[in-house]
């Protein structure tokens, strides 16, 4: 099979490159985040009164985690509750850089990416793919463009919804998760020795596509 590891920091456009990629090359695509996301929801709905060790590990007992696709959609399936309408939720995200850094709960995950990416010819999205995940991916990429530049694609994709949050604020999130994963013992966000770094604060997401596209032809036989 076909792995392409596509890891990056907050809001770089990675899922985003990773869909356009996939349509062009007829590959699944496994975006790894909505994992963490699907459990910091059915963490939430558990009541736990805290992110500690002892509740993560209580959390993790008998717990269930399943994927599929349905038109495209990867939904998220935990104890058979299906929460991928929840997984975007500004709380969520806040939540699963919270529960992320724990080693039993990243081992749990990384079992499903790897069954997944041994199955698929897939393009593959996180923060620790090319590093733990996959470490033998065909192609690396880390996605990344300044703060502001991220912060304001999020701002313009959100601003005219309900509740939405301020651009100060989107800002603010960017760097606590970023920090967080960048800063965690455990695989934390990093490109890989081997990674091919791309900064898109000036390029659009046609010419981002492009210029993966024309590595991944000269790296790979598709
Ligand atoms: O990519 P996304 O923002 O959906 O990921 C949500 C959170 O899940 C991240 O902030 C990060 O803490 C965690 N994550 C991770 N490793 C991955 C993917 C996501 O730790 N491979």
């Amino acid at each position: 099979m076909i792995n392409i590891a596509i890891d990056g920091h907050v809001g770089s456009g990675k899922s985003t490159l990773a869909r356009g990629l996939a349509e062009k090359l007829n590959f699944k695509v496994f975006d790894t985040g909505a994992i963490y996301r699907g459990l910091a929801c059915a963490f939430k709905n558990s009541h736990y009164n805290a992110v500690n060790e002892e509740n993560i590990k209580d959390f993790l007992k008998d717990l269930d985690v399943k994927i599929f696709f349905e038109d495209k959609l990867q939904h998220v399936v935990v104890c058979n509750m299906d929460y991928t309408p929840y997984l975007r939720l500004e709380e969520i995200s806040m939540l699963s850089s919270q529960i992320s850094p724990y080693k039993i709960l990243r081992d749990k995950v990384v079992m499903l990416q790897r069954s997944f990416a041994k199955e698929n010819n897939c393009i593959m999205e996180g923060r620790d793919i090319a590093t733990v995940v996959l470490p033998n991916a065909d192609v690396k990429f880390f996605i990344t463009a300044s703060e502001t530049v991220r912060a304001n694609r999020r701002y313009e994709q959100i601003k005219d919804k309900p509740n939405s949050p301020s651009y100060d604020e989107i800002l603010k999130d960017l760097r606590e998760r970023d920090y967080k994963d960048e800063h965690r013992d455990i695989a934390p966000l990093k490109p890989a020795s081997d990674s091919i770094i791309i900064d898109t604060s000036n390029m659009n997401l046609n010419e981002t596509i492009d210029y993966c596209l024309k590595i991944i032809k000269e790296k790979v036989k598709i």
